[in-house]
């Protein structure tokens, strides 16, 4: 693996673990699979694709696999409430 490569994966799970949790666009999804492939824990993400259901589950690791692999640009990052501090 590429420094380039392992570099925007560690900027990735930054990214993540500041930002929450994995949300599809199920409406781009072509149920491929290649995110449940490239899962470490084997979460079905196509699954959660396919129902367009956000992946809350506390196993995630936010590793940012599902989202870079995905070949239709499904899957993203979105912000929990959990890191806010309610400043405005
Ligand atoms: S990799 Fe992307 S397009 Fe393929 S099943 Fe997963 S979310 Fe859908
Ligand atoms: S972020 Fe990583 S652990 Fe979480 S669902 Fe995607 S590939 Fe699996």
């Amino acid at each position: 693996m590429s420094l380039i490569k392992i570099f925007k994966r560690g900027a990735i799970r930054r990214t993540v673990l500041f930002a929450g949790h994995v949300v599809p666009d199920s409406s781009r999804c072509v149920q491929c699979g290649i995110c449940s492939d490239n899962c470490p824990i084997e979460i079905d993400v196509r699954a959660y694709a396919w129902r367009g259901e956000s992946i809350k589950k506390n196993e995630c690791l936010t590793c940012g696999e599902c989202v870079a692999r995905c070949p239709r640009g499904v899957l993203r990052f979105e912000k929990t409430d959990l890191f806010t501090t309610g400043e405005k």
